[in-house]
């Protein structure tokens, strides 16, 4: 029986600024996903508003926003059996601190802000927001 699924994985500007997209690729491909689809981008803030929208009423969503917009981002749609939750595991707790040994947010978080990669917390929610990135 297989459960393939696709998530949404954004390297966060933090990371690209310091060239770390190939090494967080390789993370990524170590652990069995496939990167479907992959584009480097640079967002608008109201759009990194609409993406974080469910983070509208937060007191870090400016922020945030301001944050993902401010320089390049890498977004893929990684594919695996148990994409979403695996993609989460991988990626480690929010804060880098409290993240376990080998996860990205381990190895290359900065911050609780700065910490590197987005992925989607759902199947609902990575259907969305591929949506967001990749619907033409
Ligand atoms: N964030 C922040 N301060 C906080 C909590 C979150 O700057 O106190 C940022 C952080 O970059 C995080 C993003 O907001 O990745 C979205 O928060 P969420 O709780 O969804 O964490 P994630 O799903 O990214 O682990
Ligand atoms: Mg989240």
């Amino acid at each position: 029986m297989s459960n393939i699924e696709q998530t949404l994985s954004i390297i966060k500007p933090d990371a690209v600024e310091r060239n770390l997209e190939n090494e967080i690729k390789e993370m990524f491909k170590n652990k069995n996903f496939k990167i479907v689809k992959e584009k480097k981008i640079q967002i608008e803030k109201s759009e990194a508003e609409n993406f974080y929208k469910v983070h509208e009423t937060k007191p870090f969503y400016n922020d945030l926003c301001s944050y993902l917009s401010s320089g390049p981002i890498l977004v893929m749609i990684l594919e695996k059996e148990n994409a979403v939750l695996d993609n989460r595991e991988l990626m480690g707790a929010t804060n880098p601190k409290d993240a376990n040994d080998g996860t990205i947010r381990k190895k290359y978080g900065i911050s609780i802000d700065k910490n590197s990669v987005h992925g989607s917390d759902s199947i609902e929610n990575a259907k969305i927001e591929i949506d967001f990135f990749f619907k033409d």
